[in-house]
């Protein structure tokens, strides 16, 4: 690989552009995780955290990607042999469900084609059958970053409340914190699982869990082992800002600047920001006569769009292509899904030329590959954007 001038274009749906103010707050000197200014920060990061996942509740972060906070919120609440209600919504609800088998719990797995979200009305209609309440919990993905599929939460919280089930609502918020609506507390989801490379615009490496007091009251008899991931000493040295282990203080450095930026933008114009960088890309992606893997409107994801490639031409081949021409990574196709589709994400620290720039690279990379399409994507989109 030559020399490259100029910015790397990294538009996979996570991880994201990393900001200026994020990566200066990182390489700040580290500090003595139990002295003062150590325990001053921890506050503020618990209070933005609690904003930006519209809880009253706790939230804890571990050091770890969000596979470990998928672990920990599954153990902290659950006991050997419970079930779990997943919905196969493509490859990360297919992960999460792996974790839950491997911890010796139950998967009710309903099936899905990877190209909608959960439908609410399978899940009054499963928890309304469940007379013996095996199911301890019901898990869902919100945004399903795989296929570009976000889930109606809002819609699922009530199919619950309609099946008049007690079991614990747990949300995977991994691709949608910080870039798509999320209310914890309203819509009742007893454990929130985020990490730091997607929406919150850091690198990875912090696994988060915002946990509502059900959830807590569920803790105390779950009997799954736990220890790296047990809330209860997580949480007593959280009230007094330190941790019961070393924690990941460079990467929080850099949390307390995405939570104050995503504040000082202001949440709704976040999530606005990115319903109109997701129109913007649909746009582009009709007008050259290619399609969208979601097969819903009402759940397109505002923060990466899947295109699924005419058949007979490889998505990797035009991903590879656009990253040896323009410097842009795209994302790949996950799981069953490779080779077929990819994925442009327009989450995180964005723009509209950001946004201009990765559209102009996927439409030279269109053509230099060969694939039928027709130009006027770019176009399409820079109308919109423009336009009011
Ligand atoms: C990225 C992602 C994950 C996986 O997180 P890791 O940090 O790779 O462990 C899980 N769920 C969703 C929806 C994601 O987008």
């Amino acid at each position: 690989m030559g020399f490259k001038s100029g910015r790397h274009f990294l538009q996979i749906p996570g991880p994201t552009n990393v900001p200026e103010r994020v990566l200066r707050a990182l390489s700040r000197a580290t500090i003595d995780h139990r002295g003062p200014e150590f325990a001053q920060m921890a506050r503020e990061l618990f209070h933005g955290l609690q904003q930006i996942f519209k809880t009253a509740g706790t939230v804890v972060v571990y050091p770890a990607s969000g596979t470990g906070a998928w672990e920990a919120a599954l153990v902290n609440t659950l006991s050997p042999g419970d079930t779990v209600l997943m919905f196969e919504t493509g490859h990360f609800a297919a992960l999460w469900r792996s974790v839950a088998l491997k911890l010796g719990l139950v998967v009710d797995f309903i099936p899905g084609d990877w190209r909608r979200g959960v439908d609410p009305a399978v899940v009054e209609e499963t928890l309304a059958a469940d007379k013996a309440r095996k199911i301890k919990a019901v898990a869902v993905v919100h945004n399903e970053t795989s296929t570009g599929v976000t889930s109606r939460l809002d819609d699922i919280r009530q199919a619950i409340d309609r099946a008049g089930h007690p079991a614990l609502f747990m949300v995977d918020t991994i691709s949608s914190l910080g870039s798509i609506d999320y209310r914890q507390d309203e819509w009742g989801v007893d454990v929130g699982v985020g990490c730091s490379q997607k929406g919150l615009m850091l690198p990875p490496g912090l696994g988060l869990n915002a946990i509502s007091r059900k959830a807590l009251d569920a803790s105390q008899s779950a009997r799954l082992p736990r220890s790296y991931w047990d809330w209860e000493a997580m949480i007593r040295d959280n009230r007094s800002g330190f941790f019961p282990y070393t924690p990941a203080t460079n990467l929080l450095y850099g949390l307390r600047e995405s939570l104050r930026m995503l504040i000082e933008e202001g949440l709704d114009h976040v999530f606005n920001r990115h319903l109109r960088h997701a129109e913007a890309t649909r746009r582009a992606v009709r007008a050259w006569g290619l399609e969208i893997l979601c097969l819903n409107p009402e759940e397109y994801s505002p923060a990466l769009t899947t295109v699924v490639m005419p058949e007979g031409y490889d998505a990797d081949a035009l991903r590879k292509l656009v990253l040896e021409r323009f410097d842009l990574a795209l994302g790949t196709g996950l799981g069953k899904l490779k080779g077929r589709v990819f994925r442009i994400g327009h989450l995180g620290d964005f723009n509209d030329l950001m946004l201009a720039g990765t559209l102009c690279g996927v439409e030279m990379g269109l053509s230099l590959a060969g694939i039928p399409f027709l130009k006027g994507g770019v176009a399409a989109a820079l109308d919109f954007l423009s336009g009011g």
